[in-house]
């Protein structure tokens, strides 16, 4: 049967970003017969020990408690279940001295889903008819901001300028603010800090800043934090969550070890946050009550924020050092490649500076070493301009074992040296190109 779709049955029913490039992934894993790949292209956080424990201790308690059935066997409250919207609260009022009450919070399932109630609560087609656009401030961000929307085209992003360290082969991305505009046709702002999949994260003044064009029209800021303090705490330089009248402040659960739970958390003004509730009880009613339950141990008892900085920030930080000597060690010094400092996240980020080919063919042919990736395009959600460099980048994740991604990063340099080959381009590369 060939179903007819709605217009925005049209929209939902293909994959975009990185969700379509992981199905050649997938398939190049099945079809791969014996090849053994190393994959850096996994968004899954790696389970470690100590968090996989927590989790197991929450759930024993749960389990232990009258409060099992109370939980698993009844539907809740649309806006989240009570004793994690109370551990939120005392956590949040205590460590960032605000004074937040239950108004202030809403518990989703997952944070994808948090972007896509404020999309389209705040952004595409208003009442008048009028467009009301998503600001991206900064692109390249997270590749699932390309999706959220029922009118894509609302989604905006904004070029960002570029620091580059020429010598070290580093280089940073800053928010253009020549260029960034919020006005009355702006719905929403909103990126991720620190960012997936840069590791880029933005100074408090930068988001200040933001927000503050924001604020002029009234406009929502939503900050994806899913990477931020104080849990996962997946920040490898100083940073404070920045509140304040317009900012949402969001979380996820999923790089503190519950991805499969789906739990995201909004904090923000108690009208915002009313708007999201109710598209969240219209859509699907509530996020899992087993989550929610054991997600309140963890936070009450302060473990989560805890293992969050001693156990999951090291064990990537680490991951982005190896990676960081291991590119050091093997790539040509003579090639424009740009590592993006690693600020956060579990990502790591390289721009190819005049790359001979494109990142979708430095993608296949790596794929031909064994190394698989992500090819950098799909991370430029909201770009409408044609602009070389969304071509001459990829990301790795930081989740594989020390000894593959050294390896990988060898085999990485030896395909980059033979794409270059015969072209000195360091003394053209970098500002000129961007
Ligand atoms: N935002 C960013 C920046 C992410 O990297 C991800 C997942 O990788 C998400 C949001 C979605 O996370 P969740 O599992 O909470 O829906």
């Amino acid at each position: 049967m060939t179903p007819q779709l709605t217009q925005f049955g049209e929209e939902m029913s293909h994959l975009t970003g990185v969700r379509a490039i992981m199905k050649d992934i997938i398939e190049t894993l099945r079809s791969g017969q014996g090849r053994q790949f190393i994959n850096l292209s996994a968004g899954n956080p790696v389970i470690l020990p100590e968090v996989e424990q927590l989790w197991r201790d929450c759930t024993h308690d749960l389990l232990n408690s009258p409060e099992y059935s109370e939980v698993v066997c009844r539907y809740g409250a649309s806006q989240g279940y009570e004793p994690l919207i109370e551990a939120v609260i005392n956590d949040f009022n205590q460590r960032y001295g605000l004074q937040l009450t239950q108004r202030n919070i809403l518990i989703t399932p997952g944070s994808q889903s948090l972007y896509f109630f404020a999309a389209n609560t705040f952004g595409g087609f208003a009442a008048n008819g009028e467009m009301k656009e998503i600001v991206l401030p900064l692109s390249p961000d997270y590749t699932g901001y390309g999706g959220i929307s029922l009118a894509p085209e609302a989604v905006k992003a904004y070029r960002p300028s570029l620091d580059v360290d020429q010598a070290n082969h580093r280089f940073k991305y800053r928010p253009d603010f020549d260029q960034l505009e919020v006005t009355d046709q702006t719905g929403l702002v909103l990126f991720s800090r620190p960012c997936n999949p840069t590791g880029n994260v933005l100074t408090g003044e930068e988001v200040q800043q933001i927000a503050g064009l924001a604020a002029v029209h009234g406009v929502p800021v939503f900050v994806d934090s899913a990477y931020a303090p104080p849990f996962p705490a997946l920040n490898f330089t100083e940073m404070e969550p920045i509140f304040g009248d317009n900012i949402v402040h969001c979380m996820s659960l999923s790089k503190a070890g519950l991805p499969g739970e789906r739990l995201g958390i909004a904090i923000g003004d108690a009208e915002i946050i009313h708007a999201l509730e109710c598209f969240q009880t219209n859509l699907c009613i509530h996020s899992s009550r087993y989550g929610q339950a054991i997600a309140a141990r963890a936070i009450a008892s302060g473990e989560l924020a805890r293992i969050s900085e001693t156990v999951i920030r090291s064990y990537y930080q680490g991951k982005f050092q190896v990676l960081e000597a291991a590119l050091d060690a093997a790539m040509p010094q003579d090639v424009p490649w740009y590592l993006h400092l690693g600020q956060g996240a579990i990502f790591a980020w390289i721009w190819f500076d005049q790359l001979p080919c494109t990142d979708w063919q430095l993608y296949q042919q790596l794929k031909q070493r064994d190394v698989i990736v992500v090819p950098g395009n799909a991370f430029f959600p909201g770009i409408r301009e044609d602009w070389a460099h969304t071509r001459q980048c990829i990301r790795i994740s930081l989740t594989a074992s020390d000894d593959e991604i050294t390896a990988a990063m060898g085999h990485l340099a030896e395909l980059v040296r033979e794409l270059y080959q015969g072209q000195s381009l360091l003394s053209t590369a970098a500002a000129a190109t961007v």
